[in-house]
């Protein structure tokens, strides 16, 4: 381990009482299940080693018949009394316990939620949750132990005050033979302790390593694990199945998938379990056998010497056993906190990354009118870590009601152009203003309420063809057939076995329909207008669809936004000519702007090259 992984015991309680007030305050009642179970059974063990001594003692000494009786009958009781009760526990513990995994994810799905879409977009955010999953996934490791550790650690508190209670006897009974009033000697008492701190903490330390094996183990396990998870079941991929018969990739999954193999026979995790994690597993058991023994001796020796009955050695004996193991259950405890604590860093840098954008509060004024002006003034964006501008001093007011297209060659800004308008990312320079007002002093929610968007990499989700369009659970039937119609998807909705309620893909629905990429597309434009936002914005939006299809877009375009401010990102310039104005975008500026006649009329220009780029195709 080195000096940077090093973890303090300072560290680790603070990082589980965090964790463990984070968890509990989302399902405080699996919690309470939890301790009400760890108390009893903590505390039931006791009950019976207590009445069955008193038992014993009586048959080997007075053998009053009543008080035998009556002791049978109190055992016969509690038992069946508390063992009802632990069963019911139990059970109440269990349907909680099933809460209780889903207020876990719950804390990360919030969080993925609230995450400014920056830290969203970073491949190292997307890292560290992997890497809690694995972690998960590998040993329940980081929050998911907490509830374990919770349990085991307040039933062994108890226990061991239990276990001290039942045992003070043995040292405070004394023995009348003068020949072995020496085991009365308080030396005893000391020795005892200190063999089984001594020999519980052996013990707990032998586990505890063993564990820090395993725990250590982690990140190669998960880099096996996604060995495992990607070339394991690439082979059985429906996405992947044409690549892995045109190029025979199962050669190429099989070398990965034997070649980093850390799990199976011979590999490296079943050699730690056969060798090293073994043997101290099986040393920490047979530390604890010598103490026990250890006890024994001294026990009888004392019941022997007349100290007290038999049934008292039965008590005492059960009691420091049961202490014994408390002792050692809580030790073990604390080390795997320890061995816990860098998942829980893990958890923590994952849950502490900071919301960066300022969240405005003014509201959007509702207007019936849609007079929504925006301006780009003097925008520069970088994105982070890139060192790249990826837009210059951009310069653009929207006209109310315009429809304006965004050309210009790959990677020359448009799609971050539409992020920035949606305040995706906030740009390091300039301002962008709605009536005036920078976007950032209003409320986000309401800000983004106000587009509607078609991403080129837009997804679906594998619901019913209805709640995908309203995304949500309940959906106008009118409103989305309209929009699928100006979408074009009429002909196609008509095939559909149960209209609207047909649900799209197969995952949840064996008689869910596949669509095709420009399908897709249809489905995707009816989401945007079926919100009806005063602006839309369509990036490549007839990118999949043929040129019939895509015909019919054009045709409807005015129809389809009606009176609301269109954007229109486009390859094919052709697809342009209809809008009223075309921004031209080279290197993350707007090096030309105008209508398509007045651009194309100058033979110079960077439209008039990428026009007749195209054009020539068609001439030709
Ligand atoms: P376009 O939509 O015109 O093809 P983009 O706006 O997608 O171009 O990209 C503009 C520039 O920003 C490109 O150089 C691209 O590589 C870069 N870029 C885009 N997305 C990211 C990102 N998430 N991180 C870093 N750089 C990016």
């Amino acid at each position: 381990m080195g000096q940077k992984d090093r973890v303090t015991w300072r560290e680790a309680i603070l990082l589980h009482k965090r964790g463990f007030q984070l968890y509990s305050k989302q399902c405080p009642k699996a919690f309470l299940s939890l301790g009400m179970f760890a108390v009893i059974k903590a505390l039931s063990p006791y009950l019976s080693i207590y009445l069955s001594a008193l038992l014993v003692n009586e048959l080997a000494g007075r053998r009053d018949i009543s008080r035998i009786v009556f002791l049978t009958t109190v055992t016969i009781l509690s038992t069946f009394g508390i063992g009802l009760l632990t069963e019911g526990i139990k059970h109440w513990k269990e349907y909680e316990n099933v809460l209780r995994w889903q207020a876990k994810d719950k804390i990360f799905i919030n969080k993925m939620m609230e995450m400014d879409f920056a830290d969203i977009d970073k491949a190292k955010t997307h890292e560290l949750y992997a890497q809690i999953e694995q972690n998960q996934q590998m040993g329940g490791w980081g929050l998911a132990v907490i509830p374990k550790y919770f349990e085991t650690g307040l039933s062994a508190v108890l226990s061991i005050l239990g276990a001290i209670f039942l045992t003070v006897g043995m040292f405070l009974k004394k023995v009348e033979d003068p020949k072995w009033a020496i085991v009365n000697h308080p030396i005893f008492i000391v020795i005892i302790v200190a063999a089984m701190f001594g020999t519980t903490a052996l013990s707990a330390f032998l586990s505890t390593k063993s564990n820090e094996y395993y725990s250590n183990f982690a990140k190669e396990g998960r880099f096996g694990n996604n060995i495992f998870s990607f070339f394991g079941r690439a082979v059985t991929d429906k996405r992947r199945a044409i690549d892995m018969r045109m190029y025979n990739q199962q050669d190429i999954c099989k070398y990965y998938f034997t070649t980093y193999n850390v799990f199976g026979i011979g590999a490296k995790m079943s050699k730690m379990a056969w060798g090293i994690c073994g043997i101290l597993n099986a040393l920490s058991s047979a530390v604890s056998f010598i103490f026990q023994c250890f006890i024994y001796i001294f026990v009888c020796l004392k019941a022997w010497a007349g100290a007290f009955g038999v049934g008292s050695v039965t008590q005492y004996i059960g009691a420091v056993t049961a202490l014994f193991l408390a002792v050692e259950n809580l030790l073990q405890i604390m080390g795997y906190m320890k061995n816990n604590t860098k998942f829980l860093k893990t958890v923590f840098e994952f849950l502490d990354i900071p919301n960066q954008m300022y969240q405005g509060s003014l509201t959007i004024e509702k207007r019936s009118d849609y007079k929504y002006e925006i301006e780009f003034r003097n925008v520069s964006f970088c994105y982070p870590g890139s060192g790249i501008w990826a837009l210059k001093n951009v310069n653009l007011v929207f006209q109310i009601g315009e429809r304006l297209a965004i050309v210009g060659e790959n990677g020359s800004g448009k799609t971050t152009f539409i992020k920035l308008l949606c305040r995706l990312y906030d740009p390091q320079e300039g301002q962008i203003l709605l009536n005036g007002i920078d976007i950032r002093k209003y409320n986000y929610k309401e800000y983004i309420s106000i587009f509607s968007v078609v991403f080129q990499d837009f997804q679906l989700l594998s619901a019913s063809l209805g709640e995908n369009i309203a995304a949500g659970a309940y959906y106008n039937k009118e409103m989305a057939e309209k929009c699928l119609r100006n979408a074009g998807f009429e002909e196609r909705l008509k095939q559909m076995p149960n209209g609207l309620a047909t649900n799209i893909y197969k995952e949840f629905d064996q008689k869910g329909v596949e669509i095709s990429g420009g399908e897709a597309q249809k489905i995707a434009l009816a989401r945007a207008l079926y919100k009806d936002a005063p602006f839309i914005i369509l990036d490549e939006p007839t990118a999949a669809l043929d040129p019939v299809a895509e015909q019919e877009v054009y045709e409807k375009f005015n129809e389809i936004t009606g009176d609301k401010t269109a954007i229109y990102i486009s390859h094919r310039l052709s697809s342009c000519k209809f809008c009223d104005k075309i921004a031209v975008f080279h290197k993350g500026s707007i090096v030309e702007y105008g209508s398509h006649q007045e651009l194309v009329r100058n033979k110079e220009s960077k439209y008039y090259q990428l026009w007749s780029a195209q054009a020539q195709y068609y001439t030709n």
